[in-house]
């Protein structure tokens, strides 16, 4: 089905974005990979993903907080693969603290990776896609994309406005081969949210497993983590012919979170 096609995956070396990246591999995409990393691991990563597939795999190591280097990113993936037909907009940061506490220069990090990136990767790729007719953008915002949390200003209002973002690309690709869309995950045990359990397990100086139950506990009815692979077969979907006509949409994958 999607044999052929070539993604770009922001934040592709750890986490969501490598869930994302695998499944689409297996599917037959040449892949972009990008994201922070040591050299050695990252190239590790590359040259096992594309034994495992038999699908081209490349990585770039643009910081996506920066407009220019984003360009670049896009470019270097369309000619690498001679198209860009799946965005995949994943790169995020998290900081935490009080708003009136906030670092400034954390929100403007928040905001440039977690929301100005996506808008300038699709504003590279788009002219590529129309030229096909196909394309498939897809933002991993977040369940804070629809409700929030304290401390998390800069997150939450980054993820909101990807889901806003996302609505206005459905609508101005509505009539063309091209959707866009957003994934929201509830708690998935990546290096993000692992650094948050740390936390707290040292400040109400429990164990981590004590920090895991109290971080699920009060936001994911399921208990349970979600898992990149399930982020990936989410990507998959949504790439998919089924999906034709779902655009400008949310996909909720969050154990119940946001059903409360
Ligand atoms: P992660 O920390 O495991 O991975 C983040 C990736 O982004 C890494 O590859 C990192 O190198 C890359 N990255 C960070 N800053 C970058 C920059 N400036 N330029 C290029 N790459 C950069 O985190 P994750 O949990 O896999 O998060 C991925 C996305 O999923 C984020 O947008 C996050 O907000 C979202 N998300 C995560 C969760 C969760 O519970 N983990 C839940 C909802 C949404």
């Amino acid at each position: 089905m999607l044999q052929g096609k070539a993604a770009l995956v922001t934040g592709s070396t750890s986490g969501i974005g490598l869930g994302v990246a695998r499944a689409l591999a297996g599917q037959g995409v040449s892949v972009m990979l990008n994201g922070f990393g040591d050299p050695s691991q990252i190239e590790a990563l590359r040259a096992e993903l594309a034994a495992q597939s038999g699908m081209p795999v490349a990585y770039h190591g643009a910081d996506v907080g920066d407009p220019d280097q984003v360009a670049a990113l896009v470019a270097a993936t369309e000619q690498a693969f001679g198209s860009l037909d799946i965005l995949v907009n994943n790169a995020g940061i998290q900081h935490t603290d009080p708003v009136e506490r906030f670092p400034q220069e954390r929100w403007d990090a928040v905001i440039a990776v977690n929301l100005s990136a996506a808008f300038h990767a699709i504003q590279a790729a788009l002219p590529g896609m129309k030229v096909r007719n196909w394309g498939r953008i897809i933002n991993i915002a977040s369940a804070h994309a629809l409700t929030a949390s304290i401390n998390k200003a800069a997150y939450v209002a980054a993820k909101h406005g990807l889901l806003g973002l996302t609505k206005v690309v459905g609508l101005e690709t509505a009539e063309t081969g091209i959707t866009c869309t957003a994934i929201c995950p509830g708690w998935v045990r990546t290096p993000l949210v692992e650094k948050q359990i740390e936390a707290l397990a040292a400040r109400d100086g429990t164990s981590i497993d004590e920090a895991v139950a109290n971080l699920l506990g009060p936001k994911q009815p399921s208990k349970q983590f979600v898992t990149p692979e399930q982020i990936g077969g989410a990507a998959l979907f949504l790439c998919s012919s089924a999906a034709d006509q779902m655009t400008g949409a949310a996909l909720s994958v969050d154990g119940g979170w946001t059903a409360q």
